[in-house]
Parts: C-alpha cells; structure tokens; sequence
C-alpha cells in the first residue's frame, strides 16, 4: 500500500494543465486566470478629489483664509481653468483635480457666504487627493495562474481589461455504480439507497472548478459498466464510485482492466478510503473511489480537489492544512494516515468526533475540518496540535 502523499505524486504524474480559453470578464469569476491581464489605463486616470469641498493651493490654506469661488468640478465634469492663490473651485468626490490647486478643504471647515468661502480650522495635513496612478499604472498586471476572486474582477474591470485567458476546466465524468442506488428524487426498491456522494462530489468538483458531468448509474454488471464508460468520451477525468475493493460485484477494475486500463496504483494507506484505484483508460486519467459516502467524499478533499486545480493550471500541491490544538485526549493510530471528522470550538480547539464510520453523512455535514493523524501517530493529550483540512 502507498502513502497518501505517492498517491497524490502519482495523481499529479497522470493530468497536465488544459489549455486556455478567452471568456468575457464577467463570466470569469473563479476561474484561473492562465495568461497576465495587463491595466491599459492608469487609475484614477488623473488626480481626483476623495472628499466633497472646495479645491485650492495649499499656501491658501490656512485658518481664517477668504478664498473666491470660481466654479466647479463634479465628477466626470472637470473645471477648465486654473485655479491661482486667493482662489478656490467647488468640488465634489471623484472630480478631476482641477489645475493650479493641491488641496481640497472639506466642506465640513468651510463657511460659504456667495461666492465667498472662508477656512475655520483647515487640515493641512490631509491634502484629500487621490494622486493619478496610485491604484495601478499602465502595463500594471494582474499575474497567472490566479484564482479570480470578486475583487479580482473588480480591479481587471477597472483596468478596462473586457476579456481574460482563463485555462479551461476540466470536464470529469462521474460514474456512480451498484445495482443498490437510485438517485435523489426517485423511489428507492426495498433493497436499495439513494445515491448521496454522486452530488456530493459534483458539488465538490464544481467548487474546484471542474465541470462535473453525472453519468446514469451504472449497475454490477460488466455490460453496465461498460457501457457508462463509453459515455465518457470527452472527459478529462474519469471518476468511478464504489465497486473499487475486492467483492464478487466490485467490477471496477475488472471491467476498466479488460478496456486497457494502464493501472498507476491500488491501495492507499488512509482511513477512510483505503481501496482507492487510479491509472489511465484509453488516454484518459481514472480514478476508482470507494462507494463508502464519506470515503469518496474524502477521497474528493484529498485528492479530487488538488489535481483539478493542477489541470486548471494552479500550483500541484496537497489540500492547504491548518494546525489547531486538540480539545481532549486521543489514543494512539493505527498504520493508516485517518481523517477524522472534527469541529473547531469558537475557542479554536479541535474537537475530533467519537464515531468515524466512513457512511455516516450526518457527522460528516456536521464537521467543519477532518483532523489528521499520521500513520502510527502516538496517543495525544489535549492541547497538543494535530494537522487539519477546514471543510468549507
Ligand atoms: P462499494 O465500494 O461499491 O462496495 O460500496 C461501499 C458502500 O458504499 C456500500 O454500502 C454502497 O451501498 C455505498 N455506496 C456506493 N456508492 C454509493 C453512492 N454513490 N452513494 C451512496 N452510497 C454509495
Ligand atoms: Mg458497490
């Protein structure tokens, strides 16, 4: 059996990055941004006043001052003139900073009598500009490979950048396969289940990025199976669930292996999750999860999650962990790297639950992290910090 850390080398050994594509701004939120998008404007663009008031040289103001108005700069509509000592132009947030003047009073210090003002207590200090450039400049860029966050696309519209390269995502074929499921919203025979982790790891997958497709359940039989991986034609990733251990009706490899399945590992030494497949088939990379709805899940967090993110061109790295001290005593771990449904205390503390079987959704929706327990790990007192992956 491999480490948890060879599965996840030889999972990143089998997907490259896909390529690009241009998309509109607008519809890139959360996608990875493949090429630099370059400002082709500086922002703001000139200097503007960040406050309502009244704009004039800095020499003029002084407490006591009786300054002339001789117009206005609102934004969008700049004063065309000058602005000379003695003298002072109404302005109002985002107005272009009109020529001669480098400060803007607020008006909150002003008394205005016509068109006559006068300083009471001016803050000399704050001059209440916003200087040309001082967001970004032309050719400022925003670097690739990145995640594009809401701000992200704030600050690509605000350098006017209307369409971005962004790497395509992966498409990955999920096969859920027993003659025991149903899917959600259809009634269950006396002997069957509802398919939960299907939609659990579509949700997961499309939160990584990927564009998950749900093919029809496939059922233990080879015909079956067969004929859902002829559905998968286009994929980038094929993910079967369930049928991966050694039972008379896990069929998985079996039916895979008799297709030309090139196997890259069987086995991994986790809990839960332990017979995790993964290998090539006609091209494509496969990976066999176990059925088990929290191993699959899991198994999604670990290793899912990580290689879609490599295929979209990010960083191939494990799940980003956090450290938190544990809430109470633990005993020791067995040979296996196990993943415990946990919750972190407002106090920051990892709380680890008592029950950990792998089908038991309920615990899992109610965890927020799944602490980590190296292989053989020596019994833990509280306080002492465990490695967790936050489930969000
Ligand atoms: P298997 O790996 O096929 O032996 O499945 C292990 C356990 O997980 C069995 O109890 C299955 O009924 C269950 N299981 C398999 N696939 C799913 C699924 N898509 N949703 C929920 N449970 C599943
Ligand atoms: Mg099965």
């Amino acid at each position: 059996m491999i480490s948890v850390d060879e599965a996840l080398a030889a999972l990143f050994a089998l997907v490259s990055p896909l390529a690009s594509e241009e998309v509109r701004l607008r519809k890139a939120s959360g996608r990875v941004l493949a090429q630099a998008a370059e400002a082709t404007r500086d922002q703001p663009p000139f200097s503007t006043s960040s406050m309502d008031g009244y704009a004039m040289r800095s020499a003029d103001a002084m407490e006591g001052a009786k300054l002339a108005v001789i117009g206005e700069a609102a934004a969008g509509h700049r004063f065309h003139g000058t602005v000379a000592p003695g003298q002072a132009v109404r302005i109002f947030t985002g107005a272009p900073l009109p020529e001669g003047a480098d400060h803007v009073e607020i008006q909150e210090n002003v008394t205005r009598d016509g068109d006559q003002i006068r300083l009471n207590s001016p803050e000399a200090a704050t001059a209440n500009i916003r200087p040309l450039g001082g967001d970004f400049r032309i050719g400022d860029t925003v670097a690739a490979p990145r995640r594009l966050s809401p701000a992200d696309i704030a600050l690509l519209a605000s350098m006017n950048v209307a369409h971005v390269s962004v790497t395509r995502r992966p498409v990955v074929a999920l096969i859920s396969t027993g003659d025991e499921l149903v899917m959600p919203g259809e009634t269950p025979g006396p002997d069957q289940i509802i398919a939960s982790n299907t939609l659990g790891l579509e949700a997961l997958l499309s939160a990584a990025g990927a564009e998950p497709r749900v093919l029809p359940i496939a059922r233990d039989t080879p015909e079956s199976l067969e004929s859902a991986f002829r559905f998968t034609r286009g994929a980038d990733l094929i993910v079967t669930i369930g049928g991966a251990s050694d039972g008379d009706h896990d069929l998985v490899r079996k039916v895979a292996g008799s297709q030309g399945l090139s196997q890259s590992f069987y086995k991994v030494a986790m809990r839960p999750g332990k017979p995790l497949m993964a290998g090539r088939l006609g091209g494509t990379p496969i990976i066999g999860l176990p059925g088990n709805p929290v191993s699959a899940l899991v198994c999604g967090h670990v290793f899912l999650c990580p290689i879609v993110h490599a295929m979209l061109g990010l960083p191939a790295e494990p799940a980003a962990r956090g450290k938190a001290p544990l809430a109470h005593d633990m005993g020791k771990n067995g040979p296996r790297e196990h993943y415990m449904r946990a919750r972190l205390g407002e106090d920051g503390a990892l709380e680890v639950f008592d029950r950990q079987d792998s089908s038991l959704l309920g615990l899992l929706s109610r965890a927020d992290a799944l602490a980590i327990r190296p292989p053989h790990d020596p019994p833990r007192k509280a306080g002492e910090y465990l490695d967790y992956l936050r489930l969000a």
